[in-house]
């Protein structure tokens, strides 16, 4: 069995599944998994982190980026792929969280490089009681919650 990532812990998604679940919502849309679709999202299952449409293009160079543009704008919009907002100007992109499993994005202010990474268990577990009790005054009840740690990676600190 493929597995998609290598530090994806606990996220025992393998490839023709993935491949099952965005296929069904890119018909449900009407719209036809094609192979540049299917393709972007090979790629991206590739990743352990959110890629730039340059990144992806470098991987297959014989793909258009206007036509990648395309495919990824319909994916976004069928729920198959999110924008992940970084402190640089480039837009990342990487598979739905709920296609992947919950993560956590380590965000580098020199670089602007963001890597996926995963809490434990127990840890997401306190996290969770924490923002309810955080907001348990304000009568907001969280549902779930986007973590980003920023700091330098270890690229820019070495
Ligand atoms: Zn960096
Ligand atoms: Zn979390």
């Amino acid at each position: 069995m493929e597995f998609i990532g290598d530090i994806m812990a606990g996220m025992a998604v393998d490839t023709s599944e993935l491949h099952h679940l965005a296929e069904r919502r890119v018909r449900d849309a009407e719209l036809v998994y094609t192979k540049g679709r299917r393709e972007l999202v090979e790629l991206l299952a590739g990743l352990s982190r959110p890629a730039t449409m340059p990144e992806l293009v470098e991987q297959r160079p014989k793909l258009t980026l206007s036509s990648m543009y395309r495919n990824m704008t319909d994916l976004e919009v069928v729920g198959v792929v999110q924008k992940v907002i970084g402190t640089d100007e480039h837009t990342r992109y990487e598979l739905s969280e709920d296609l992947i499993g919950h993560h956590h994005h380590s965000i580098c202010t020199e670089c602007g490089s963001i890597d996926d990474f995963v809490v434990a268990a127990s840890t997401e577990r306190s996290l969770t009681a924490a923002l309810e009790r955080a907001l348990s005054e304000s009568g907001f009840r969280p549902t779930g919650h986007r973590l980003d740690a920023v700091g330098i990676c270890a690229d820019c600190a070495s």
